[in-house]
């Protein structure tokens, strides 16, 4: 019944598509001038209110002169935050979603948790005009019980919504979105008492899920992955194990984005910060091999992590984003883990977005009240407006890294002599719809990119700011107005 019911939602959603496509075909007789993030139908609907006020650690002095490209603000114009309040009261719903939680039943545990995960991805793919579609799978490794927190063997399985970049050259290149679907109580090794996790991480799951369905249509010109991990709360076993079997695989992973306890605005005292959320970050790269060169640079807060969050935080600010990134200079928060890290480790440029005023007693906590003091996530307490903003910030982020060009490489500053003006050298970025780049400088004790400017597709540039007082970046836009996150400039001596 399910499946037949299924089949006929899909041939009137191909009946559909198909229709609107022929429309497109009479109306314009060419598409050729629609921009790549453009849907035949029309998809104007209202733009939700934006918040103008100042932020503290968000970048708006290195904002590109040009208008952001028009297709972004149509495409997250679409996220609902009706279907989000559905998606996080579902995921409550199963009771408990531990990782060692019961796999058989179709309405309690870890196991109807994901199918109804993936139903939902499957539901999101629509036929996309000569490329792939947004393709589901599970992405299942086997763990064997450490003493610790897996007190059995047990299969971590996460769920994967890919959608295949459309442009030879860009494709290959993979940005992830990351947001961990299992559960906990208070008691790490409980996996039968409830457990509903509505922010942790109800809320980043139905960010993925929002995201699925507007970008499922989209012809982007590099990869975009969704996951949904399991044991996160276990020791971030489904992330560690998917990072290293796609570093293994050689998959180019260029960035992830983590979205973990995204839902709730309200600060402990005070009123509600629905205006930021918060971004972290890693200065030095776990991996960092040739700390010398990093000294005797300066370069401890340039990573491939932090220039990844400097650029969401200069997009959010650019294109007027309603949540914009606080942005913290530091891994993660004190006593507490999360998937971006097992990417980190392995030199991945990965990191992580987490509401300001978390509230601790309702994360990790049995369902429970002591006097008038209430425990437990449940997802009264999760916004989904608030997850709606997120959504559309995170969506933001994902449009420009998957449209756009790659950053340069080599970027360098060219230190052969002394000499008041600087000389920055790059290598071109490959892909064949390159428009031009604009170098960024900050001062070395500014924390955000402070200049910017055009400088065409230019190879070098020699700039007035002194080499010895200023960071340098280059990064490259597309045709259209994409731009890459900025490459940060080494030396050449
Ligand atoms: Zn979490």
């Amino acid at each position: 019944m399910r499946s037949m019911a299924r089949t006929v939602h899909l041939a009137s959603r191909l009946a559909i598509a198909a229709a609107s496509a022929l429309a497109v075909v009479l109306a314009l007789g060419a598409t050729a001038c629609r921009t790549k993030l453009e849907l035949p139908e029309d998809h104007t609907e209202t733009t939700p209110p934006v918040t103008t006020v100042p932020l503290p650690g968000t970048a708006t002095a290195d904002r590109p002169a040009a208008d952001p490209p028009p297709g972004v603000a149509r495409v997250v114009d679409t996220i609902d935050p009706g279907r989000i309040r559905k998606d996080v009261d579902r995921l409550a719903a199963f009771g408990t979603r531990h990782t060692l939680s019961d796999t058989e039943s179709t309405t309690r545990g870890i196991g109807a948790a994901r199918e109804w995960i993936a139903t939902r991805m499957r539901e999101a793919s629509v036929p996309r005009e000569g490329a792939p579609p947004l393709l589901v799978a599970f992405d299942r490794h086997r763990i064997t019980a450490d003493g610790k927190r897996v007190t059995r063997d047990v299969d971590v399985v996460n769920v994967l919504a890919t959608l295949p970049g459309v442009v030879e050259g860009a494709a290959a290149r993979h940005y992830y979105v990351v947001a961990h679907y299992d559960s906990r109580a208070s008691d790490p090794l409980d996996a039968t008492s409830d457990a509903p996790g509505a922010n942790d991480d109800g809320s980043g799951v139905a960010v993925l899920l929002e995201l699925a369905r507007i970008l499922a249509p989209r012809r982007l010109d590099a990869t975009v992955v969704l996951m949904a991990t399991a044991g996160e709360e276990q020791g971030l076993l489904g992330a560690r194990a998917h990072a290293k079997a796609a570093v293994a695989r050689k998959v180019d992973i260029r960035g992830v984005l983590s979205f973990d306890i995204v839902g709730d605005p309200r600060m402990p005292d005070g009123p509600a910060r629905a205006d930021v959320i918060r971004l972290f970050s890693e200065g030095l790269p776990a991996n960092a091999s040739d700390t010398a060169a990093l000294r005797m640079q300066g370069a401890e807060s340039d990573s491939i992590s932090r220039e990844l969050a400097r650029h969401i935080a200069t997009l959010a600010g650019w294109h007027a984003a309603p949540v914009r990134p606080m942005l913290v200079f530091r891994p993660d928060r004190f006593l507490r883990g999360g998937d971006h890290t097992p990417f980190n480790e392995l030199g991945i440029a990965a990191v992580r977005f987490t509401e300001l005023g978390e509230n601790y007693d309702r994360q990790h906590q049995d369902v429970r009240t002591e006097g008038d003091r209430a425990f437990g996530d449940v997802p009264e307490l999760v916004d989904p407006q608030y997850v709606a903003g997120v959504t559309r910030l995170a969506a933001t982020a994902i449009l420009h890294l998957a449209s756009a060009p790659s950053a340069p490489t080599d970027a360098r500053i060219v230190a052969k002599e002394l000499g008041h003006a600087t000389e920055l050298r790059w290598t071109p970025a490959p892909e064949a719809d390159v428009a031009g780049y604009e170098v960024v400088w900050r001062a070395t004790t500014a924390g955000e990119w402070e200049h910017v400017q055009d400088v065409g597709k230019a190879g070098s540039v020699t700039l007035a700011a002194h080499k010895d007082e200023h960071f340098f970046g280059v990064r490259s836009y597309d045709e259209e107005g994409f731009r890459s996150q900025v490459a940060f400039c080494g030396v050449e001596r």
